[in-house]
Formats: structure tokens, C-alpha cells, sequence
């Protein structure tokens, strides 16, 4: 398969699993089922009330990873930090605690250096009572891998600094980096099984995570650590894109951030092309994405 397909696979694949998985948000499983079965659409409505292919906040800051980037691929990091602050002032539907936090606090000190952003991260941190390991820095991170994949050092770093602006928990830098080096190997074409159990390996001494849990097991919180198994779990236990991220979502909990990082996984694995089409022909921001796409993978294949 083509990189142009992993990458391109992987960034939608954010996209499809966040506009799958919002319409369950905050549902539990149990509800889930009683109200859907299994639930396989992508129909929007639930708590946010979206039209069908609407997207929130993973593939909104993902997109403004992704611009950040495409600023300037050398020094990224404040560019980063401005498109998150330009989105928090758009007033979204949806924007996860840590990042409300950090983002408002940024814009009323007129923050500009990464540094001044490390203190206000900080302060969001200390506002909530140092619960900062959110998943939010983890749902948008996808963008640096396809930027940096060819060079692991460089892309761990960024990686680690764009969550930094927002989510002051190591656990979360820590995570984000344990994604970007999976998904890294998945671009590179390491075979799916394989690149979960080494790169679990690898991390070992952060994390004990298991990919083989039952469902039922599986936590669902908003909790960094707890999202990034269960995206393990759902990429580990399926056999293509549409498998995995149906799993994801029906998993219950914070649903459409699970989505997203299923989905990013997946995407790498499987490609563009086995994204359903019933799903990416709904997907709202489909063309941005792949143009978005485009541009990152000519940063490594000119
Ligand atoms: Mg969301």
C-alpha cells in the first residue's frame, strides 16, 4: 500500500471515527445498545445535536495541528498553539476541559511563546485540580506523525510539545507519544499486531497496557491512559476499518474521542480506501482533510 493511502487513511480516519462516535457521547454501553443495537451510521444528532458528517473538537484541533505544521515545518509549535487559539475564539460546540481551560486563560494573557503557553498549561493543571491527563492533546496529534514519520526523534519531540501546550500531566505527553510511534511504524507498513505489541513493549515501563480485554473491561473515561487502550484494544481485536471503529464507539463513554484514535490506527493500517465510503461520502470537512493530507505528505515525498 502506498504511504499517500496511510496517510491520508490516517487523517481521515480521525474524522470518521470523532462524526461516528459523537452521536453516542456521554451515552453508556448499555444505552447505547438498548437505543441502536449496534450502531454503525453516521446519522449525527445525539448530545451535541449534529447533522450527519459534523465533526467536534478531535478532528477541529487535529485540523489546527495539522496548519500549525504546514506554517512552518521547522519551528511549529507556536503556530500550533495560534490555531488552537483561533478555534477556541470561534466559540466551538464542544472543546474538552483541559483545553477550555488552557485556551481561555492563553487568549486573556494574549500568550504568544511556547514558553509563556508551558506556564498557562500549568495553570490549567493547577485549576483542575491537577487533573490535566485528558485525552485531548492525544485525539489531535495524528498531523505530526504524517509531518515528522522519517525522523522518530524529531517527531516524539514535537509531539510531546504540542500536547505540553495544553495538558501539563506528563501521562499525556507520554501517551501521545506512544501513539505517534505506533502509528509511525504503521506508516512505515509494520504489520498491525506486530507494531501494537512491540511499541506496548517499548513503553513498558510507563504503561501496562492490555489488548486483550474483553469490552466490558474496557474504561471509557476521558482519562488519557484509559482512551489509548482502548484504541489499542479496538485496532488490536479487528480485522479492517470499518470493524475497529464500530467497536470504538460502541464502547460507550467520551465515544467520539475512542473514534478518533481507533481511527487514526486504522487508517494508517488499512488506508484511505478501506474507509468506508458510506461514512468518508458523509464526512463534512472530507476535502479539506485530504488536501490537508496532500500537503503532509509532500513535506517527506516530493
Ligand atoms: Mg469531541
Amino acid at each position: 500500500m502506498t504511504k499517500w493511502q496511510k496517510i491520508a487513511g490516517s487523517l481521515c480516519g480521525v474524522a470518521v471515527g470523532d462524526a461516528l462516535g459523537a452521536t453516542l457521547e456521554f451515552m453508556t454501553k448499555k444505552e447505547i445498545t438498548e437505543k441502536f443495537g449496534l450502531h454503525t451510521e453516521m446519522i449525527g444528532e445525539g448530545y451535541w445535536k449534529l447533522f450527519p458528517g459534523e465533526v467536534t473538537d478531535d478532528t477541529d484541533m487535529t485540523i489546527a495541528v495539522a496548519k500549525g505544521i504546514l506554517t512552518d515545518p521547522e519551528d511549529p509549535v507556536v503556530h500550533i498553539a495560534r490555531f488552537f487559539a483561533d478555534w477556541a475564539r470561534s466559540d466551538p460546540k464542544d472543546i474538552g476541559n483541559i483545553c477550555r481551560l488552557a485556551l481561555a486563560e492563553g487568549i486573556r494573557r494574549g500568550t504568544v511563546s511556547e514558553a509563556e503557553w508551558l506556564e498557562v498549561s500549568e495553570f490549567a493543571h493547577l485549576q483542575s485540580g491537577g487533573r490535566s491527563g485528558g485525552n485531548g492533546s492525544l485525539m489531535r496529534t495524528i498531523p505530526v506523525v504524517l509531518a515528522y514519520y522519517t525522523d522518530r526523534d524529531r517527531m516524539l519531540q514535537m509531539a510531546y510539545r504540542q500536547s505540553a501546550l495544553t495538558h501539563y500531566d506528563p501521562a499525556a505527553g507520554k501517551c501521545v507519544m506512544l501513539y505517534c510511534d505506533l502509528v509511525r511504524r504503521l506508516i512505515e507498513g509494520e504489520d498491525l499486531r506486530t507494531g501494537i505489541r512491540e511499541t506496548a513493549e517499548e513503553y513498558r515501563d510507563g504503561f501496562k497496557f492490555r489488548v486483550d480485554l474483553p469490552p466490558e473491561e474496557i474504561k471509557t473515561t476521558g482519562y488519557v491512559v484509559h482512551t489509548l487502550e482502548a484504541a489499542l484494544n479496538c485496532a488490536f481485536q479487528t480485522q479492517s476499518f470499518e470493524e475497529a471503529v464500530i467497536m470504538a464507539v460502541n464502547l460507550g463513554g467520551d465515544t467520539d474521542t475512542i473514534g478518533a484514535v481507533t481511527g487514526g490506527i486504522a487508517g494508517a493500517c488499512y488506508g484511505l480506501d478501506q474507509i468506508p465510503p458510506r461514512w468518508l461520502g458523509k464526512l463534512a470537512v472530507r476535502d479539506e482533510l485530504l488536501d490537508l493530507a496532500d500537503s503532509l505528505y509532500r513535506i517527506n515525498n516530493t
